[in-house]
């Protein structure tokens, strides 16, 4: 493995070409906590990393004593993410279309050459090799919920990478679910000629291999080139050991499998990123062929609807959204998706609006863009999106709800929030069936100032000079003058 020529050839101080090397920058800025030794799979790892959550990834030796260690919430700030890229903060959603926009193409390494088959174990039992944690109050079992699952399109051969919720069964089968997209058109595709889908389910990879994951790319767009795009160098990659698939060569854990045709097993109730569960329901099926690992691999789980999760679907949805707005829109300069409407559902728009109505036409343009994104907020070029206190004092100070509101009802919005079956009655008790889930209503709220006004009725207050204060210059530790006299001190 090359990865003294690839770390040369990134930018300085952005250690990130594996997990390893991102965790020991982690640690080295104190941001790495190394819990005690053993910690219980069932609901303890996740209540633990959840609280650490934001704050330190979390690093479980040994977790639930299978000898293996568990790592949790790398990813858990908007700070780490941009810190990861290799860019301010502000520049993260350009940075990130940059890459989609010009992705590299993969780089195939030969076995030997492959951490992550530096052990290679056929006919493993998933649950007696991994540590996969049981993590909310409700879920039925224990959960894959940082497994990067990579197929090849069944026609064009171009492979797709999603990370997929998938429920360990037993030793070698496991139930997954698929959102209609392009791994479930790659997976009904096989299914259709009574074929199986070759998967690989890699758990433990760099910081922007996982983020490219996200992307919402075309089909038969492999998001393996974003990776290699956000590195700057081509990913090495390595066939997989019973299969076609080509994984990340520095990942630490890569499961092997095929999904099955025609088989269905009841997968959930499952705790999702709105914060609520997903039904029990059947679902597709996974037979592992063989499991592959670095020499003392480490396990990545993501704690559900925490920051780490909440993050890595927002960012790349951001860049997309950006980028879709401001085809029509130019003068759109920023979007963010809020954390309290679960990086999904709220979107915050900063516009440098030039004629009145415009904020209405971008709010429209922004519920076609996602059927997820259910409230839209415009706001002036004054406002700072990624802060919601900001937004909030746009909408208290522009939004008049008689004039500066849209409601659209009925649309298609998103299946897991449960706000959306309310009020329909099923006679078997469960849920509509599958066309009329998620119906949704939107709103807008043009959060914005007029384009012209009087004198400074819409000037937001601010003191000269506030923002190049020298604090350092400014406040005396070592005080000459007392304050409770007004003289000089003895
Ligand atoms: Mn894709």
């Amino acid at each position: 493995m090359d990865t003294e020529l690839m770390t040369k050839q990134q930018p300085p101080n952005v250690p990130r070409s594996d997990l390893r090397e991102w965790l020991a920058h982690l640690e080295a800025t104190g941001r790495l906590a190394v819990l005690r030794e053993g910690v219980a799979l069932k609901h303890r790892l996740a209540a633990v990393a959840k609280r650490l959550d934001g704050h330190q990834a979390s690093y479980f030796p040994d977790a639930g004593g299978t000898g293996m260690p568990v790592v949790s919430g790398f990813m858990s700030r908007r700070s780490w993410i941009a810190e990861a890229m290799g860019v301010p903060e502000s520049d993260m959603l350009a940075h990130f279309r940059k890459a989609a926009d010009s992705p590299l193409p993969w780089r195939e390494v030969q076995a030997a050459q492959a951490p992550c088959q530096q052990e290679v174990v056929r006919g493993a039992d998933v649950l007696k090799l991994l540590p996969v944690p049981t993590h909310s109050e409700h879920d039925n079992g224990p959960y894959i919920t940082a497994g990067l699952v990579i197929a090849r399109n069944p026609v064009t051969g171009v492979q797709n990478v999603s990370i997929n919720r998938i429920q360990v069964h037993s030793g070698t089968r496991m139930a997954i679910l698929m959102l209609p997209r392009h791994l479930l058109a790659f997976y009904k595709e096989a299914e259709s000629r009574n074929q199986v889908l070759e998967v690989a389910v890699v758990i433990g990879v760099d910081p922007l291999t996982l983020l490219a994951s996200q992307a919402i790319a075309p089909i038969d767009y492999d998001e393996l080139g974003i990776a290699g795009a956000l590195h700057g160098v081509p990913l090495p990659v390595v066939k997989c050991q019973t299969n076609e698939v080509r994984v990340p060569a520095n990942s630490e854990i890569v499961i092997e499998g095929r999904l099955l045709p025609g088989v269905r097993e009841p997968e959930g109730p499952f705790g999702e990123f709105p914060k609520y569960y997903s039904a029990r329901e059947r679902r597709e099926v996974i037979e592992v062929d063989a499991i592959t690992h670095r020499h003392n691999p480490i396990f990545h789980t993501i704690v559900p609807a925490e920051m780490e999760h909440l993050l890595l679907g927002s960012i790349p949805r951001e860049a997309t959204l950006l980028a879709h707005l401001q085809r029509s829109f130019p003068n759109v300069l920023d979007v963010h998706l809020s954390i309290g409407g679960v990086g999904r559902y709220h979107l915050f728009v900063k516009l440098r609006k030039t004629h009145e109505g415009q904020p209405k036409n971008v709010i429209c343009a922004a519920f076609g863009a996602h059927y997820d994104i259910k409230q839209v907020i415009v706001v002036d070029d004054d406002v700072e999106v990624h802060d919601p206190k900001q937004v909030e004092w746009a909408v208290a100070t522009r939004f008049q709800a008689d004039r500066d509101l849209v409601v659209i009802a009925g649309a298609q919005g998103s299946v897991l929030d449960p706000s959306t079956t309310v009020g329909q009655d099923y006679p078997d008790g469960g849920a509509p069936p599958a066309h009329l889930q998620g119906l949704s209503a939107k709103m807008g709220l043009d959060a914005t100032r007029p384009v012209a006004y009087h004198e400074h009725v819409f000037t937001k207050v601010r003191v000269p000079g506030e923002a190049d204060v020298d604090l350092r210059q400014e406040v005396r530790s070592e005080a000459r003058i007392d304050w409770r006299t007004g003289g000089v001190k003895a």
